[in-house]
């Protein structure tokens, strides 16, 4: 992206683990002021810096308050009652251990309580409603990151860095799809550019919530759980930043998880296509959404390792230099199910696709893979295993008639699968990828239930058996040399 504005503007989102104890908190603030003065990632020839700072909930945080919200509901008061409680001694604690300023203290231990007092307000009303709403479950657990950005930003102006904390709902305006909801791209952009603009300008660093938005009304949302990595690019393009930073506690992409792979490596350069093809098929330190709004603009991205700031990790970027591997990496989706729609009557009839996907469309179920035999007798799909109730009562229904004509024969769900995606742009055009990645199975003794090879072309994806996902990830990891350095 050219430089047309004489500041250099990188906007940075931390994750739970990085802001998830005082230890790591202090890193982060080290990381801004370092980001800020440019020396750490710097760029040659700039003095300073503008940084835009977004904040996940501390690690662990977003979870305990989705348990309070649900406890409240089945009338658990009590495990409310210690839920909120847990997390007040673990947001005061944390904030004894930093080294702030009585003032500054005092003043924090009153935000932070007066939000705990409204969550559980907001749990005890729940109860007694014995109701719990998406968008009431949206204002309870977007708390997480309401609290986190206040204890970001003290620090930060403890180490001399002007910081303003800022809640995203006044910033990230979007619709009202509680729990995934899509930003309002013009609106968004009108309100952030008025409110940070002139805070940059003036050399503060805004230290915004992640994983919030509100409506035009001013209604809490989310946009869905990990949304944080969206919200920083939401916000990172409506302020047509330079650089996109999102720190973890990875050295950026790897490979493969690194939990799953003990020698899976950083990829050191994916394209935008590949980035959106490792998160949409569960490589979790990116949340599917993300790559969008950067596209857009040509951001270039940087995943990065909070708790190893100087590793260059992973660099996003529109048209990245080939490393010479054709495929880069292998990731994995669990608790899906794969849905199969059957009958040797289906052959030739025109349109039963369409209805196929109508039917599950109407639901708003997730379809995250479609493959179809080409004998045409049957179509198979992959749902998240909570959808299948409602995707087979919908499929049942839209072909009662073609079932009782024998038409279609059978609709079912096979559950306790798992979607195994290696990923690759030059996977286009280069032969003999897929017969590898099979053979790799079929050594291992890996059973394929479907396979698709993505419309993009940068992706081979496959249904297995989910108590086979670790053994088949490893396998292909080793199959294509991934576990070598200079990836
Ligand atoms: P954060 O809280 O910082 O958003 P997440 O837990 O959402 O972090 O994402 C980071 C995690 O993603 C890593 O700890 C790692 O276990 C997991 N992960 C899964 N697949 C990959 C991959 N291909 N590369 C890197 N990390 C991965
Ligand atoms: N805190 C939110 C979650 O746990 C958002 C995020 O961390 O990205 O889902
Ligand atoms: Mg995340």
């Amino acid at each position: 992206m050219t430089h047309s504005r004489p500041e250099y503007r990188i906007t940075m989102k931390f994750g739970g683990t990085s802001v998830g104890d005082a230890e790591a908190i202090a890193r982060t603030a080290d990381i801004v002021r370092q980001a800020r003065e440019n020396t750490l990632h710097s760029v040659p020839g700039i003095a300073n810096r503008q940084v835009v700072v977004i904040v996940s909930a501390m690690s662990g945080v977003t979870n305990e308050l989705i348990r309070a919200a649900h406890s409240a509901v089945e009338g658990d008061e009590e495990a409310v009652v210690q839920i909120i409680h847990g997390l007040r001694v673990r947001h005061i604690d944390t904030l004894a251990s930093l080294a702030l300023e009585d003032s500054e203290r005092f003043g924090l231990e009153g935000q932070l309580d007066a939000l705990l007092n409204q969550a559980h307000s907001l749990c005890r009303a729940t109860a007694v409603l014995g109701e719990l709403t998406p968008r009431g479950l949206d204002v309870v657990s977007g708390m997480g990151e309401r609290l986190s950005v206040h204890i970001v930003a003290a620090v930060l102006r403890a180490r001399g860095v002007p910081a303003e904390a800022l809640e995203a709902t006044e910033l990230i305006l979007t619709d009202d799809n509680y729990g995934a909801a899509s930003p309002l791209v013009d609106k968004t952009r009108e309100r952030t550019r008025t409110r940070l603009i002139p805070l940059l300008e003036n050399g503060v660093v805004p230290v915004i919530t992640g994983f919030i938005g509100g409506t035009e009304v001013g209604t809490p949302t989310t946009l869905g759980r990990g949304g944080s990595d969206y919200s920083a690019t939401i916000l990172g393009a409506s302020l047509d930043s330079d650089e996109i930073w999102i720190w973890s506690d990875v050295n950026g992409v790897m490979t493969a998880d690194p939990r799953v792979v003990p020698d899976a490596q950083t990829i050191e350069m994916l394209s935008y296509a590949e980035a959106a093809e490792f998160s949409y098929f569960g490589a979790k330190v990116i949340h599917p959404k993300t790559i969008l709004p950067a596209i857009q603009r040509e951001i270039p991205l940087r995943i990065l390792n909070s708790f190893n700031p100087g590793h260059p990790g992973t660099h996003i970027v529109a048209h990245p230099q080939p490393n010479g591997r054709v495929v880069k990496g292998i990731t994995s989706i669990r608790q899906v199910s794969q849905i199969t729609v059957e009958g040797r009557g289906m052959i030739g009839i025109p349109g039963i696709a369409a209805r196929v996907f109508t039917a599950v469309a109407a639901e708003q179920v997730n379809v995250l893979m479609i493959s179809q035999s080409s004998s045409e007798q049957s179509i198979c799909f992959v749902v998240p295993e909570t959808a299948v109730p409602q995707t087979l009562h919908a499929l049942t229904r839209a072909f009662e008639f073609d079932m009782l004509r024998h038409n279609v024969e059978h609709i079912w769900s096979q559950d306790d699968v798992a979607i195994v995606a290696v990923v690759g742009e030059r996977m286009r055009g280069t032969v003999g990828i897929a017969a590898r990645l099979l053979g790799a199975l079929a050594e291992n003794e890996i059973n394929i239930l479907s396979i698709a090879q993505g419309s993009s072309e940068y992706n081979i994806s496959l249904v297995i058996s989910a108590d086979q996902v670790d053994r088949a990830v490893r396998a292909v990891h080793t199959t294509f040399d991934l576990g070598q350095v200079g990836g």
